[in-house]
């Protein structure tokens, strides 16, 4: 709906000026920049964990949408040194969270290229409406949690969802700690005091899914296909083994439910602080120490978190407003992993859930939650109760095919929820469109759902 460099174009206010600043997301209309598409982020960074200071060095390949005589990344408080366009010096000037770039000559409507940009400084977390995200401190080390707007933090980039690029990420720091990057760990290779990581990550990818990782760790790794990795405080390792032992099987469970693992690896970091809830990472999650008590007093937000490779990772939301496609989804696989490994039945989940729901206000629309409710726990709840009256409307055969061909047909894509009810619809020969309008788009919470009779027989 706001395709920004169709929108610049169409409007004769902004002729002679493509590439002004346009927004891509009515929720987060300062994120994202119209006029151009990211294909891969090369970034090498030196960092120093005690003054917390970062040298880093971007070049960030993309291809103009339209002509461009200026065009915006975004990039919070740190300050670019130089800055180059294909190897010329270009002006530009730091705005708030946006660096403004003008090239010496236009850029040509579909052309390639790079923008190279030296920067330099403290990285500090960027407020939101969620808190502190992006780059964050440590005692010993870093964090770094984006979702949704913490990327610009740490680097120059088209901070929105729905542009999803790839990446090389080469981080250097000081020897005696861990560096765990979003990506396939190519290379380390260590001078005197420090040592360098070199990570690729190759799918396709959103700013608010990439991270680093920077701790004093002991590093594990178990299973094969995917190659399962982690990386844990020393102490917490024995605890760990045992809460995140059935990570191998989860992996199987959902691989035969929602079809094949979308990476070649899964990582796990244990950072030494307490969180109040872990985050995904692409093809890697984080969680806080006291997501980790030896009993597996957490394993629901394990299998939440493996669930979001597929829902978010592989495929990301197209606009914000979609975010139950993400949430809601990892929430029910959360009832599935019990369902599978001798818990509770989804139907048992789902009842308490809804019981959870019928007492909260009903002033959102699940389809469309508005930026304030963007994580609130209903977004997550109401969306997996919607699964489940989904799957009670087609039946389990039906409705695990249904979600195995839509991991299939968007993996590595973008989706919205128009994308989803129209694949559901093609799962069956009942009309699903009663039961979208009531779960999706009315703020009423609709009674709690009931098998369809003969619905497994479709
Ligand atoms: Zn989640």
């Amino acid at each position: 709906m706001l395709n920004s460099g169709m929108s610049a174009k169409a409007d004769p206010a902004r002729a002679g000026q493509p590439g002004a600043s346009t927004s891509l997301d009515a929720y987060l209309p300062n994120h994202g920049n119209g006029g151009y598409r990211v294909q891969h982020y090369d970034l090498d960074l030196i960092y120093r964990v005690g003054p917390g200071r970062l040298e880093g060095h971007a070049r960030v390949t993309a291809v103009a949408t339209q002509a461009l005589s200026r065009f915006t990344l975004d990039f919070a408080g740190l300050r670019p040194t130089k800055v180059t366009v294909n190897g010329k010096a270009v002006r530009h000037v730091q705005r708030g969270k946006k660096l403004h770039i003008t090239p010496p000559r236009a850029l040509s409507d579909g052309g390639m290229f790079v923008v190279d940009v030296r920067y330099v400084g403290s990285p500090a977390p960027v407020s939101s409406h969620w808190g502190e995200i992006g780059w964050d401190y440590l005692e010993d080390g870093v964090i770094v949690a984006s979702q949704p707007i913490g990327a610009p933090s740490w680097f120059p980039c088209n901070d929105h969802p729905s542009d999803k690029a790839t990446y090389r990420i080469a981080v250097t720091t000081a020897s005696p700690y861990q560096v765990v990057a979003t990506g396939v760990l190519e290379s380390k290779q260590s001078s005197a005091s420090t040592t360098t990581w070199d990570f690729r990550l190759s799918q396709p990818t959103p700013t608010y899914l990439v991270s680093v990782q920077i701790g004093r760790y002991a590093e594990l790794s178990y299973g094969t296909v995917p190659m399962m990795h982690a990386a844990v405080p020393a102490r917490l390792t024995g605890m760990f083994e045992h809460d995140f032992g059935r990570q191998p099987r989860m992996l199987d469970e959902f691989s035969r439910m929602f079809g094949p693992y979308p990476f070649e690896q899964y990582g796990v970091v244990v950072v030494d602080a307490e969180l109040d809830a872990p985050i995904e990472a692409q093809s890697l999650s984080v969680f806080g120490s006291n997501h980790v008590d030896g009993r597996r007093g957490s394993e629901r937000l394990v299998a939440h978190e493996l669930a979001h490779q597929w829902f978010g990772n592989s495929l990301t939301v197209a606009q914000w407003r979609h975010i139950w496609l993400n949430e809601g989804f990892a929430n029910y696989a959360e009832w599935l992993w019990s369902e599978v490994s001798g818990g509770a039945a989804a139907e048992v989940h789902a009842h308490r859930a809804w019981r959870e729901l019928a007492e909260r206000p009903q002033d959102m629309r699940l389809a469309d939650p508005g930026t304030r409710y963007l994580f609130d726990d209903r977004v997550y709840l109401r969306g997996a109760v919607t699964l489940h009256a989904l799957r009670l409307r087609l039946g389990d055969d039906a409705f695990f095919a249904l979600l195995k061909v839509w991991t299939s047909a968007h993996r590595h894509g973008v989706v919205t929820t128009d994308d989803f009810t129209t694949l559901a619809q093609r799962h069956t020969p009942w009309p699903l469109t009663d039961l979208f309008a009531r779960w999706l788009h009315s703020p009423v919470l609709p009674e709690f759902p009931r098998r369809t009779p003969g619905a497994d027989r479709e």
